[in-house]
């Protein structure tokens, strides 16, 4: 048996041809010919299957744990595709803070579709979890628990384990959004979870070009069910971009190592910095390590959040980023940064972002694996533009500041 490191970068073979290509070919072949009538080839047509495809979904299921994957044409054609295994009637209790498109997809589409879906914040209080699984004696239990092991954009923790415990009580499935934490960090199958779901758009990509979708299951039962799902509702990932994630695949670990050392360093820099109010980043309190692990996670990921003081408009610091490109999306080579409020959470309410703690003043940094100082200098020149925009008032209300940042930036 490989290690991990291994595995990312030699997969499980599809032995289908005798060049002694290292890479896997990309088949752009729609149809395979049977080599005679009655014969049950294996591969006819490829939207049922490709060798290409074969590839990153073994590959997949080799990293998490499971004991299938499949390849979707982006990450909300894969929860598509899992959540459409239950039936008009069940209900699914989703975590509070769960990707915008997830949400919009349980409550816009499938809801119209007959599920059923309560929401409740999956990360503290695990009494309210459970009645809302269990339906209180009021409904009857949940077939589902979905949730993100690391939630967007304010980075709370779920315990996959502790989840998964209080759902199996009730015979619900327990399906993770693992994109924000990747198998490099957390295989959520061997914590208890029976499917786990990427957006390959993000770290296992990597490279911001590609737009995919993944999933593994536990069981072949549950493979079963999802993969009729796959070739009948159809939302396939193509040949050439399941290439693209196998090829990003190859480097996880070692983008991850970059990006979780500059995202623990700009984090630091952030907590000390006098303009900024609040740094959401897992495991930064002494203790965090073991945190962390306590949660199952080897690491925190790339992603962390902040929230400029008060007054300090936090569009001029992201309209004055060079290094940071502003966008939305996450997990690729390059800095990104954005905010919430304006961008991947605009459709949200504004009061009930507020509820679940998505302020006006939070930016969202994905960081890269570019040199961390320059990183860090960016945001040190962006944030003093914001202290200069600032007026006179709030300027003198908040003396000393200047120095403060002159110390930080020299
Ligand atoms: C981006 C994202 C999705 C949606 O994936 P697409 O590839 O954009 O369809 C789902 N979940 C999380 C956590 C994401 O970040």
């Amino acid at each position: 048996m490989t290690r991990f490191n291994t595995q990312l970068v030699h997969g499980l073979p599809v032995h289908d041809n005798d060049t002694g290509a290292v890479n896997p070919p990309i088949y752009n072949s729609s149809t395979y010919t049977f080599p005679f009538v009655g014969a049950t080839p294996r591969y006819d047509y490829a939207r049922s299957g490709n060798p290409t495809r074969d590839f990153l979904e073994r590959q997949i299921a080799q990293l998490e744990h499971g004991t299938r994957g499949f390849a979707f044409a982006s990450g909300l054609a894969a929860i598509h595709a899992v959540l459409s295994i239950f039936q008009p009637g069940d209900r699914i209790v989703a975590g509070d803070n769960v990707y915008g498109g997830s949400y919009s997809q349980l409550n816009d589409h499938f809801t119209r579709w007959g599920l059923r879906l309560t929401t409740v914040n999956t990360s503290d209080d695990f009494e309210r979890l459970e009645r809302a699984i269990s339906g209180n004696g009021d409904t009857a239990p949940a077939k589902a628990v979905y949730f993100e092991t690391i939630t967007n954009p304010l980075l709370q923790v779920n315990d996959v384990n502790r989840i998964a415990a209080i759902a199996h009580r009730y015979g619900a499935l327990v399906i993770v959004d693992n994109t924000f934490v990747t198998p490099y960090l957390q295989q959520p199958l061997d914590l208890g979870a029976d499917v786990v779901i990427h957006s390959a758009t993000k770290y296992l990509a990597g490279h911001s070009d590609v737009i995919a979708g993944l999933v593994v299951t536990s069981s072949e039962d549950l493979a079963n069910r999802i993969y009729f799902a796959q070739n009948r509702l159809g939302g396939i990932l193509p040949p050439a971009e399941c290439d693209a994630v196998r090829r990003g695949i190859q480097t996880l670990a070692l983008r991850m190592d970059r990006q979780q050392r500059n995202a623990a360093a700009i984090a630091q820099y952030l907590l000390k910095h006098p303009l900024v109010k609040k740094v959401n980043y897992p495991g930064l309190g002494k203790d965090g390590d073991r945190e962390l692990q306590a949660k199952g996670l080897k690491g925190a990921g790339g992603v962390l959040s902040f929230e400029v003081k008060d007054g300090v408009d936090p569009a001029v610091v992201l309209n004055n980023l060079h290094v940071f490109r502003l966008a939305v999306s996450l997990g690729a080579v390059e800095s990104l940064a954005e905010l919430p409020a304006r961008m991947t959470h605009f459709e949200l309410p504004r009061e009930e972002r507020l509820k679940v703690g998505i302020t006006d003043e939070l930016i969202r940094l994905s960081v890269g694996i570019e040199d961390v100082n320059d990183l860090i200098e960016d945001l040190g020149q962006a944030l003093e533009k914001a202290y200069e925009s600032l007026d006179d008032d709030r300027r003198e209300s908040t003396e000393g500041i200047d120095q403060q940042i002159d110390s930080l930036l020299s």
